[in-house]
């Protein structure tokens, strides 16, 4: 079994964001950029398949910058086989990257498609459903559970109010929730062995897919500032401000 996880380059989760003064996004110069959490647990998943001697191959794939070539070499120190860089200096929307993703399963035949539930810094979510759709695959969507025996794929999603436990053939795209796995943290070894694994290097072009933006971002701000709490001095004194100035009373 081949396995294809599209990680993406976003800003690290540890960061705190600011947004650009002119409103036009967030200030991403010298901030520091990493693989999207949900990828990691995607990298983690396709290792553990491979592991369990489930699957042959990992094909790690990016569409972004020049620079999300340090994030496919994470998904390499992981331990993912090889990595494709789709290169584009174009911000990538989900239907954009859904496109390029069908091209690169055409190129390469995976039986799995393994992403992020969601890229946190977009938070669109719409990505893995697109490229279902685009492919014509079952889907299965925030997964918390995946088994894989010969052709079928069992798999435990986390729903409200309890656990769903489906089944689909593949070959299948699966997005992954928090709690499918805790990633490895790569070890210097497998760092320094990363930078031999091969890398191919693609434009959107060459695979004949258009990645031109349909949306325009008018404008993003920041969540409004929270006023400041008060220390009240007896309940008779909080009950009174809770009628009188909150009116929640
Ligand atoms: P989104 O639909 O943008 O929230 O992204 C969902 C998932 O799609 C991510 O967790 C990634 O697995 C994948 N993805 C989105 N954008 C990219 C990209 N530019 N390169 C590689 N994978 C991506």
């Amino acid at each position: 079994m081949k396995i294809l996880v599209p990680v993406k380059r976003v800003a690290d989760y540890n960061v705190r964001i600011h947004v650009k003064a002119d409103e036009t996004g967030v200030e991403l110069a010298n901030v520091k950029m990493s693989m999207n959490p949900f990828d990691e647990i995607a990298v983690e998943e396709a290792i553990r398949l491979k592991e369990a001697g489930k699957a042959e191959e990992i094909i790690a794939v990016s569409i972004g910058p020049g620079e999300a070539e340090q994030t496919l070499r994470t998904a390499l120190a992981m331990g993912a086989d090889r990595a494709i860089l789709v290169k584009t200096q174009q911000e990538t929307e989900p239907l954009a990257v859904a496109k390029v993703l069908r091209a690169i399963v055409k190129r390469e035949n995976p039986d799995l498609v393994i992403l992020g539930k969601q890229a946190i810094d977009d938070d669109c979510g719409q990505t893995g459903q697109m490229l279902a759709a685009l492919l014509g695959w079952p889907q299965a969507t925030f997964i918390s559970k995946l088994e894989i025996d010969g052709e079928q794929a069992t798999i435990t999603r986390e729903i409200d109010g309890g656990l769903q436990t489906i089944s689909a053939p593949l070959p299948l795209v699966a997005t992954t929730d928090l709690r499918l796995n805790e990633p490895r943290y790569a070890s210097l070894p497998n760092i320094m062995k990363a930078r031999r694994k091969p890398l191919e290097t693609l434009t959107a072009e060459e695979l004949d897919v258009d990645v031109t933006p349909r949306l325009e971002v008018l404008k993003v701000q920041e969540p409004p500032a929270r006023a400041g709490g008060v220390r009240v001095e007896s309940v008779d004194e909080l009950i009174d401000r809770l009628k009188n100035e909150a009116g929640v009373l």
